[in-house]
């Protein structure tokens, strides 16, 4: 909601951008100096950005307690804990031993047998070695590195209740890192040092290692939280502390744990091993098919949408009011990289004879991905740019690509009866939700480059489908309380949700 002083009396002078400051050359600072640099005087926080998750944005202290239980409490997060990991095991050894098909106990086989024959595939092709874990835990510490030593930018979070509505600074240079990842992954491929086709030849092993450690790491927080007495808004159940965290704002000097883990592990993960498979395929059959290239640009446009749009990342809710457990941790590491490149995996194993697709199809999935990446960009940058300018804080940034409709000049708006403001022009006039249903048509788009022989490929967007509808339910129902009669104006003004003048 509106956090302002003019209750106070105090009404403070603007200030051009009190939440941004560009940073080229950085020097070394301490974690306190980067925090007093970027507070401005008189900071006031008018208008807090979006979480979408069913709370109010800012909230009180006596509200920032543990109410209930989500996901089906104890009982419920215990099973996906477990769940998750093998379901993850069981749909690669489907991909990689079963041309894709799932596999189930034939008929004269007893369970004990199938998952005799399961646990000997796990052994075969994903047993966590020394390898592996070498080089996920390189990469993330090179990933770490980078963090802290690339220029970027300083922004601020929402305000938080238990720190007296202190605002944590956050450093953001994920597309420095991005590009850096890029050229030195290019330079250790050539050198011979680490060649990159590793990724996809020991994609099992290396899976298997992001799966452990992404299980391991809540419970070491949790009893590092014990410890430091860092808890917080703890429910009491040791196992659904575990998954949901423990800690807010887990942080290694300047870097935060979370920003880290939702932006360079998942999609710079996923875009390296689409990229080994892609080269794996030009060293084995001189070429890469049109298939390939297409999820290296498909996963290349994800991550680099990430790693630009970093800044606004800050004041989401897995940011502002998620703590930092098995559900963010794990699902980072491992849950979004390696069950989101199944169609990767699936083309990985297939030989190029067995997927040609008619050149009118080709360009269809490309112009899909290209045409949705294009409305997913927009529609996400005319909105933060929107707010952007409400508050006087829009500072025009050129990371690539800039594109056509990013900013909407002289935007129509709802000024709300709470002080908030809500976009009724650009694509937002033609479905509130239109980001929604571009962002699932990229999903499904990497999935029907791959055909239709596998089911496997379909996983991400059948997931991602579930996700974005349980999302927008809730974001629609928090609106409806927040802004009232002026929703209903809003969605009469705009009156179409997913697809413009259909649904
Ligand atoms: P939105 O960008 O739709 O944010 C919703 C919030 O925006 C609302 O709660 C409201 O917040 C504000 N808002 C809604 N309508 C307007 C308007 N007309 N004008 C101004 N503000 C408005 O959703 P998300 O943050 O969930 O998603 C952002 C993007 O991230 C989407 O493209 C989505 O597809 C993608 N995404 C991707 C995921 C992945 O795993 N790949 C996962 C989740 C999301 P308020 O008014 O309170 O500020």
């Amino acid at each position: 909601m509106v956090t302002t002083r003019s209750a106070t009396g105090k009404t403070p002078k603007k200030v051009t951008h009190p939440d941004f400051i560009e940073t080229v050359q950085r020097r070394k600072r301490t974690k306190r100096e980067s925090s007093e640099e970027i507070k401005p005087a008189n900071a006031e926080i008018t208008v807090v950005p979006t979480n979408g998750k069913g709370k109010d944005t800012v909230i009180t202290s006596t509200e920032d307690k543990h109410a209930e239980f989500d996901f089906g409490g104890p009982i419920g997060v215990s099973c996906m804990m477990v769940g998750f990991p093998l379901l993850m095991w069981y749909l690669w050894i489907c991909t990689t031993y079963y041309q894709g098909h799932l596999t189930v106990p034939a008929n004269n086989e007893t369970m004990q047998d199938f998952l005799l024959r399961l646990y000997g595939h796990f052994l075969d092709g994903a047993f966590p070695d020394l390898k592996s874990w070498r080089i996920v835990w390189g990469f993330l510490i090179f990933e770490a590195i980078l963090y802290v030593t690339l220029p970027g930018v300083w922004t601020r979070g929402l305000p938080l209740p238990h720190l007296n509505n202190e605002r944590l600074p956050y450093f953001c240079n994920a597309v420095w890192s991005f590009y850096t990842t890029i050229i030195v992954a290019a330079v250790l491929h050539i050198t011979g040092i680490f060649p990159i086709t590793t990724l996809i030849d020991k994609f099992g092993s290396i899976m298997s290692v992001s799966i452990i450690s992404g299980l391991i790491l809540p419970f070491l927080l949790y009893f590092y939280a014990h410890i430091t007495k860092s808890q917080h808004r703890m429910s009491g159940s040791f196992v659904y502390d575990v998954f949901m965290g423990a800690i807010l704002n887990p942080r290694i000097g300047i870097i935060d744990l979370k920003m880290f883990y939702e932006v360079r592990l998942p999609w710079y993960i996923l875009f390296l091993t689409t990229v080994s498979s892609a080269v794996r395929q030009y060293e084995r059959y001189g070429y890469v098919s049109p298939q390939v290239a297409f999820l290296v640009l498909a996963h290349w446009l994800y991550a680099n949408a990430c790693s630009k749009g970093e800044e606004l990342i800050v004041t989401t809710w897995d940011m502002f009011y998620e703590k930092f457990g098995f559900m963010l941790l794990f699902w980072n590491m491992a849950g979004v990289p390696f069950t989101y490149c199944h169609c990767t995996l699936f083309l990985a194993n297939s030989a190029p004879s067995e997927y040609q697709w008619s050149i009118y199809y080709n360009v269809f999935v490309y112009f899909l991905l290209i045409g949705a990446y294009y409305i997913f960009d927009t529609t996400n940058s005319q909105k933060n740019r929107f707010r952007q300018q409400m508050y006087g804080t829009l500072i025009p940034r050129n990371a690539f690509p800039q594109l056509p409709w990013q900013t909407i000049k002289n935007p129509t708006y709802i000024k709300c009866k709470n002080g908030g403001t809500l976009l009724t022009s650009g694509w937002y006039k033609y479905a509130r939700k239109i980001h929604y249903t571009v962002d699932f048509i990229q999903s499904l788009s990497w999935g029907l480059i791959t055909g239709f022989a596998s089911p496997l490929p379909y996983f991400y967007p059948l997931f991602f489908f579930c996700v974005l509808s349980h999302r927008a339910y809730r974001d629609i129902q928090r609106c409806k309380i927040k802004y009232g009669d002026d929703w209903k104006e809003y969605e009469r003004q705009c009156p179409y949700l997913f697809i413009p003048f259909v649904f």
